[in-house]
């Protein structure tokens, strides 16, 4: 529940629009109470100058799980009570609206007041069961990302290895968290520096160490279980795949990376064909195949989870995009987000557009999509780039560019098309295999 309000920045008296909230329903819209969890509600940058603005204005906070409503009343528009009474009233009004009849309770009618922002969200992250220890520990945690960032690169080390017992996965995350805000609020500078004093921060402590160790190992499992895959081979069947899931029951990681590289293999006939190898094999086996099933049968659902989580997270910011002013801008702040996922959930937005005939939403997001594909062009390697080229090119006409320009490149051209040829047979890519490899013939021959 939100309104448009025009403003006046205080720096360069530029006026612009800015969104104000005034009711927060953290059951209808989550996002908004972590906004203000986070002290993002009504407060904005400036466009001109980039001044942060503070809107003083009144805020209503419910949360009927907890049997919450407060009210904020800024201090800098002190009002007197029957006019704040009335205020109340009218955000009372704005939010049991949306409210059905028989959700209205006691507690409704006796909103408690908060006095600051701060005291307001304090009060709501209790009622979270948030602990004031806890929130003193965050604060002590947040106070020592600021040390580490402002101190040197070559005294980091050191200062790091004095606070190595207060560094855990939640002084982790919370650098992750901060990266991710700064990221929200236009700063990528800014979340890139967090970022990489969290690479050092890992790098320094015994925490950090052993974290990295647990990755390099479950790396290792990884690539041996992508091995197995590759020697089972490309024409695979399902009763492949369970064997090799056989092979590898008791060991819960293993059947994890197996089921995460190679999920589609894991669908309804797979189990079909699962169980119906549990009831003839001998009765002595079954109890370890039926726990293998069950196995799988979980982590095939959390794969879907976490993939429906990226595709969410994807829509997400293609939704930003789409909103956006300034879309070259807001495509180069995302660009380490601009992966598989979020390119399938692009293109299968722009055929939706086209098929419901939406014709503004459609050109934006070929705008969108146009942006992308040129920001990607500029980021990637000459040498990629040239084969990406090459191959959209005709057959002669690519030997014929290859000939021409195979002298500038040199060697580092031949080992890009090995990389590419690699993602090319991930992919099935037939023909432009084909093609690469004649390609990558007379680039030998070139060179020679
Ligand atoms: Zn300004």
């Amino acid at each position: 529940m939100a309104r448009q309000m025009n403003i006046q920045c205080p720096n360069c008296r530029n006026p612009f629009n800015a969104v104000v909230e005034s009711v927060i329903d953290a059951t209808a819209d989550p996002q908004a109470k972590a906004r203000l969890l986070t002290g993002r509600v009504n407060t904005v940058s400036c466009p001109n100058c980039g001044t942060p603005v503070t809107i003083a204005s009144p805020i209503l906070y419910h949360d009927a799980s907890k049997e919450l409503l407060l009210v904020f009343m800024p201090m800098e528009v002190p009002l007197p009570k029957p006019q704040q009474e009335k205020v109340i009233g009218d955000l009372m009004k704005e939010l049991t609206a949306r409210l059905p009849k028989e959700a209205m309770k006691g507690y409704m009618f006796n909103p408690k007041q908060a006095l600051t922002m701060q005291g307001m969200i304090e009060t709501i992250l209790q009622a979270d069961g948030v602990t004031p220890d806890m929130m003193n520990e965050q604060r002590e945690r947040v106070r020592l990302i600021e040390q580490f960032m402002s101190t040197p690169d070559d005294l980091l080390e050191s200062v790091v290895q004095q606070n190595d017992a207060k560094i855990d996965a939640q002084f982790l995350q919370t650098m992750s968290m901060m990266a991710q805000r700064m990221v929200q609020d236009g700063r990528p500078d800014i979340a890139q520096q967090v970022l990489a004093t969290q690479q050092m921060v890992a790098e320094f402590s015994s925490f950090g160490k052993q974290l990295m160790e647990q990755n390099r190992v479950q790396e290792e499992i990884v690539r041996s279980v992508a091995d197995d895959i590759q020697t089972i081979g490309a024409g695979a069947q399902r009763k492949d795949f369970a064997d090799l899931a056989i092979r590898y029951a008791a060991d819960e990681q293993r059947l994890q990376a197996l089921v995460g590289l190679a999920r589609p293999a894991f669908d309804a006939q797979f189990f079909q064909e699962l169980t119906a190898r549990i009831g003839a094999a001998p009765a002595d086996q079954r109890d370890a195949l039926e726990a293998v099933r069950e196995q799988l049968m979980q982590l095939t659902a959390m794969v879907d989870q976490q993939q429906q989580l990226v595709v969410q997270e994807a829509a997400a910011l293609l939704q930003s995009m789409i909103n956006s002013p300034d879309i070259e801008a807001i495509v180069d702040e995302n660009l380490p987000y601009l992966d598989d996922a979020f390119m399938s959930v692009l293109t299968a937005n722009i055929q939706e557009a086209q098929r419901t005939g939406n014709i503004q939403l459609s050109a934006r997001l070929k705008q969108v999509y146009e942006s992308v594909v040129n920001k990607l062009r500029d980021n990637m390697q000459p040498e990629l780039k040239f084969i990406n080229d090459l191959l959209s090119m005709p057959d002669d006409e690519a030997r014929t560019a290859l000939a021409e320009n195979i002298a500038d490149f040199g060697q580092p051209l031949i080992e890009m098309m090995d990389a590419v040829q690699e993602i090319l047979a991930s992919r099935g890519e037939g023909s432009l295999l084909e093609k690469l490899a004649t390609l990558r013939q007379d680039a030998v021959q070139a060179l020679e």
